[in-house]
């Protein structure tokens, strides 16, 4: 069986049907067994145990006894008399009569110790309460139910009759909520590419992306984008900039989080990471975030390219987009910081044995080859 998500949530198969079948048929049994006369009435909750309630009754098979649905509502009475329950379908008259409650689930008990009492306080002979599944840790109030399908921990769990905001009640077996929702695939392809300006690395880049199926993270474009559309990320990013700051770690870090978060179906394959990180820092920060998430850089490619080939393609890449600032010294300038900011984090991959340097001259294609036997040398 396969995980499902539904309303944005991850839920992993839980109790199968046959199991479920096992446990009603042995409820059915005992319920069968201690009961006093041969005409009891089965009260049924609904919605959520319409689907127990079947099953059970069926299997109990007692040819005179009864069954009711009903709805039991919370509604706001008067001033005085406060929130009030009201149970609504139960027509018949059970006064003398064996009562026997159906629900699909104890959590905190409030709902079955109301009912409880409210059934109660209609005379009849005695009431019990059988339920498909009840969460001893989570009761609060009242007494435990006289029968229980499944024992199970304070999780949240559809299907069966148990919904998520309305929809999954038709699911045959029972599910529980994933954990941690975060959790990428294990066996993703991360990989964090540097290189220099002129260095070929945006090319290098669409072509891993191309080639593995990556999904492609340029914290500079999220954070441009992040801006444009005025988000409050966006905005305390954007007061750094104003101001001449660098944006602080903890904001990148969570700003790549949310997109992280955010794309799991596109990353699915593997993330790029481009342009980041930046410090070490960062470098420490997105292994955290990646190891939370159950997975981790599989690789960091280095595009390395002799100062004066990169200072030649600066210079000619300006004189053709005509770009003023792409003159000998300030490309000088660039490419200082680049080196001072990414040589400690090529040392910090280098000690994890990720970092791959290769020569960024000669062919796109010949490049790219050798970038692909160093990621597959490392991942294989
Ligand atoms: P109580 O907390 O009063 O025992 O339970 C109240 C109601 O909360 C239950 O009747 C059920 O509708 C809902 N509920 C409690 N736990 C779960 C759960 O794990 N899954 C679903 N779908 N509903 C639950």
């Amino acid at each position: 069986m396969a995980d499902i998500t539904i309303k944005g949530l991850t839920f992993e198969p839980y109790i199968s049907q046959e199991e479920i079948a096992k446990q009603v048929e042995r409820v059915a049994a005992e319920v069968k067994r201690d009961c006093v006369t041969d005409s009891p009435v089965f009260v049924c909750v609904l919605k959520g145990a319409f689907m127990f309630a079947a099953h059970l009754y069926r299997a109990i098979n007692m040819p005179k006894s009864e069954i009711a649905f009903i709805r039991y509502k919370s509604y706001s009475g008067t001033e005085t008399t406060g929130e009030m329950n009201k149970i609504l379908g139960l027509n018949d008259d059970i006064t003398g009569r064996e009562v026997i409650i159906i629900e699909d689930i104890v959590d905190t008990g409030l709902t079955a110790h109301a009912l409880r009492q409210d059934i109660e306080a209609m005379s009849p002979m005695s009431v019990k309460m059988v339920t498909l599944l009840y969460k001893p840790a989570s009761l609060k109030v009242g007494k435990e139910p006289e029968y229980v399908g499944f024992e199970i921990p304070p999780k949240f769990i559809i299907g069966y009759g148990l919904d998520l905001d309305e929809q999954a009640r038709g699911l045959s077996d029972i599910y529980v909520l994933k954990e941690n929702n975060n959790q990428l695939h294990n066996n993703m392809l991360n990989i964090v590419i540097f290189g220099a300006p002129g260095s070929g690395k945006g090319t290098q880049s669409e072509n891993l992306i191309a080639h593995y199926k990556l999904f492609h993270i340029s914290t500079g474009d999220v954070l441009r984008d992040h801006i444009k559309r005025g988000t409050e990320l966006g905005k305390t990013a954007k007061e750094f900039i104003d101001q001449g700051q660098l944006i602080p770690d903890e904001l990148m870090i969570g700003i790549l989080a949310q997109v992280i978060d955010d794309n799991k179906e596109l990353a699915q394959n593997g993330v790029i990471f481009d342009g980041f990180p930046r410090t070490i820092p960062q470098a420490e920060a997105l292994e955290t975030l990646l190891n939370e998430r159950g997975t981790c850089v599989s690789a960091v490619v280095g595009l390395e390219v002799p100062e004066q080939e990169l200072i030649d393609r600066l210079v000619k890449r300006g004189q053709m987009s005509g770009r003023s600032d792409d003159n000998e010294e300030t490309i000088k300038k660039r490419l200082d910081v680049y080196h001072n900011q990414t040589s400690p984090l090529q040392e910090f991959y280098k000690e994890k044995g990720l970092y791959r340097a290769i020569k960024g001259i000669g062919t796109i294609d010949g490049i790219f080859e050798d970038i692909k036997a160093a990621i597959d040398s490392i991942n294989a």
